[in-house]
C-alpha cells in the first residue's frame, strides 16, 4: 500500500509537472503571438427577432504552429496574469477598428449598430484606458458608437467611483456598454444604476436550461423588467436550437446570438453577412 502511495503521488508529481511545462510553453508562444501574426477575429453576428443583422461580437483567435488553435479560455488567463493583455486587447480594438472602417466605408445595413470588444479587467483598470480607445477611434476615423465594449459585472464591484468615471467617459464620446454574461454575477440594481450601461447579455447558462427548467424563465423575466426598467435592451447569448429562440422571443427577449443564427467567421464572411444584411 506504501508502494502504490508512493507511485500515485510520483504520478501526481508527473502530472504536475507536465502542467507546468505546457503553461510554460505557452506562455512563451503567447509572447510572440501577435508580431508573428497568429492572432485573429471571428466575428459572430447578433440579429433581432427578424434575422436582420444588428451586430457582431469580435472574438480573439490564436493559431500556433506547434500548439494549434489554442481556445480564448486557456491563453486569456495566461495574458492576463503576464499582462500580455495589454497589447493584445489594444491589437483587438486596433483590428476591430480598421475592420470597421472597411464596412462603414462599405456601407452599413439599417439594423446594424456596430462590434462588440470583450474587455478584460486589467485592460480596463490601466490608467490611459479611456485615452486609448479614444485614439484608436481617431486613428480609425470611425464613429465612436459602432463600439460596444462589453464588461463583466465582477468588474463593476470593485472601485465603482473609478470605474463609473472611465465609463462615463467614454459613454460621452458615443462608445456604449454591455455587461457580459449577465446574471452569473453579483447583479444588483442598486450599483447597476451608477453606470452608463445600454444592454445585458444573458448568460448561456440561462438559456441552455430554458426548454427544461421552468426557474430560468423567472429569472430571464427578472432581468427583462430590470432592463425595462434601467432603459436597456437584453440580448440573449448561446441559442442552439429553435426552441430556445421561441420561448425567448415568447418571454420579450427579442435580439440574440448563437450557434443556431451562426458560429463565429471569418472576417469574408463577415462582410458577406453584412452586404445581405440579414443571416437567414
Ligand atoms: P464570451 O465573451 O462569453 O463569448 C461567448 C463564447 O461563447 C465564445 O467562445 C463563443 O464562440 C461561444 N458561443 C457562441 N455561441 C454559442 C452557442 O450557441 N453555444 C455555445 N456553447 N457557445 C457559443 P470563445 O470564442 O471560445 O470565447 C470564450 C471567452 O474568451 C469569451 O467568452 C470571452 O470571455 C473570452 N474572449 C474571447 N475573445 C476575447 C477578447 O478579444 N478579449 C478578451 N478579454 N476576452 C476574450
Ligand atoms: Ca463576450
Ligand atoms: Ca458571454
Ligand atoms: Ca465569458
Amino acid at each position: 500500500a506504501k508502494e502504490s502511495g508512493r507511485n500515485a503521488f510520483r504520478f501526481y508529481q508527473q502530472g504536475m509537472q507536465q502542467q507546468v511545462t505546457e503553461r510554460a510553453l505557452l506562455e512563451k508562444a503567447l509572447h510572440s503571438a501577435i508580431s508573428n501574426d497568429e492572432l485573429y477575429l471571428a466575428y459572430q453576428p447578433q440579429v433581432n427577432e427578424n434575422g436582420e443583422l444588428i451586430g457582431f461580437e469580435a472574438l480573439l483567435r490564436w493559431f500556433n504552429k506547434e500548439l494549434g488553435l489554442v481556445p480564448p479560455n486557456r491563453f486569456i488567463p495566461v495574458a492576463e496574469e503576464t499582462g500580455l493583455i495589454y497589447d493584445m486587447g489594444n491589437w483587438v480594438l486596433e483590428t476591430v477598428c480598421q475592420q470597421l472602417k472597411v464596412w462603414q466605408t462599405m456601407g452599413l445595413p439599417a439594423e446594424f449598430k456596430g462590434v462588440a470588444v470583450n474587455i478584460s479587467p486589467h485592460q480596463f483598470a490601466k490608467e490611459n484606458f479611456v485615452e486609448t480607445v479614444q485614439c484608436v477611434i481617431e486613428a480609425a476615423q470611425i464613429d465612436s458608437d459602432l463600439l460596444d465594449l462589453e464588461i463583466t459585472e465582477g468588474m463593476l464591484v470593485e472601485n465603482i467611483s473609478s470605474v463609473a468615471e472611465k465609463m462615463w467617459r467614454l459613454k460621452e464620446q458615443g462608445i456604449r456598454f454591455s455587461i457580459d454574461d449577465f446574471g452569473t454575477g453579483y447583479s444588483s440594481l442598486r450599483y447597476l444604476q451608477h453606470f452608463p450601461i445600454n444592454q445585458l447579455k444573458v448568460d448561456q447558462s440561462f438559456v441552455r436550461d430554458l426548454s427544461c427548467d421552468p426557474k430560468s424563465h423567472v429569472i430571464i423575466n427578472t432581468i427583462l423588467s430590470m432592463a425595462a426598467h434601467m432603459n436597456v435592451t437584453v440580448l440573449a447569448e448561446g441559442v442552439e436550437r429553435l426552441i430556445e429562440k421561441e420561448i425567448l422571443s415568447s418571454i420579450g427577449c427579442t435580439t440574440y446570438q448563437g450557434y443556431y443564427f451562426s458560429m463565429p467567421v471569418r472576417e469574408d464572411l463577415a462582410t458577406e453577412y453584412l452586404r445581405s444584411a440579414t443571416i437567414f
